[in-house]
């Protein structure tokens, strides 16, 4: 059994939860420094990322989060969550985490659709995964070992560098948690490597 931290500062923080304890997991809600401690993996939930990027400056968490992933932990940032976990946030300074090699641009589809559903096809995920876009964000470039998993209407919509998931969309807002047990697969993979 994995332990898997959801970022707790704001947003879509309860469904993730309730799908890692579906899938037979401990989930913990991180709010302070201390909720990180003996996490395999971390979720940073969908919301509003300006919000939640001064959260974490706030409660000090960006420097415990950053050396969480200089130690191999894997995390996936869902929306907002994907933006707080990219190196460069187009057009914008909000503090955050930096750490996946990709640069995102925020509220990229468009002002007159807030949000909207569309199914992917994920070659290495499965087909016919709904993808729910709320003010999504998408990817706009990224580095050599950044690996697209999914695009949407020719725009980098989940993508993989390492030890890092990133998606545009939410995926604990429906039922399908086969992009949850993909990086669950990860954190397990992490697990078993001695420490
Ligand atoms: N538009 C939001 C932002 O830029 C992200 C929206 C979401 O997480 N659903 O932070």
């Amino acid at each position: 059994m994995a332990k898997i931290g959801v970022l707790a500062l704001q947003g879509a923080v309860k469904e993730h939860i309730q799908q890692i304890e579906l899938l037979g997991h401990e989930a913990v809600a991180v709010k302070t420094c201390g909720d990180l401690l003996g996490i395999d993996g971390l979720i940073l939930p969908g919301g509003e990322s300006t919000t939640m990027g001064k959260m974490l400056e706030r409660n000090d968490l960006l420097d415990p989060i950053m050396s969480l992933a200089q130690q191999g932990v894997p995390m996936f940032g869902t929306c907002a969550g994907l933006i707080l976990l990219a190196r460069k946030i187009k057009d914008s300074n909000i503090p955050h985490l930096g750490l996946m090699d990709v640069e995102v641009e925020r509220n990229s589809f468009g002002r007159q659709v807030d949000s909207f559903e569309a199914p992917l096809s994920i070659p290495s995920i499965g087909n016919e995964i709904t993808a729910v876009f709320i003010r999504a964000p998408h990817i706009v470039s990224v580095g050599k070992h950044v690996e697209i998993l999914a695009t949407y209407e020719k725009r980098i919509v989940l993508a993989r560098d390492g030890q890092f998931l990133g998606c545009s969309f939410h995926p604990e807002l429906t039922d399908d948690v086969r992009i949850l047990e993909y990086f669950i697969g990860m954190v397990t993979d992490f697990i078993k490597v001695p420490r």
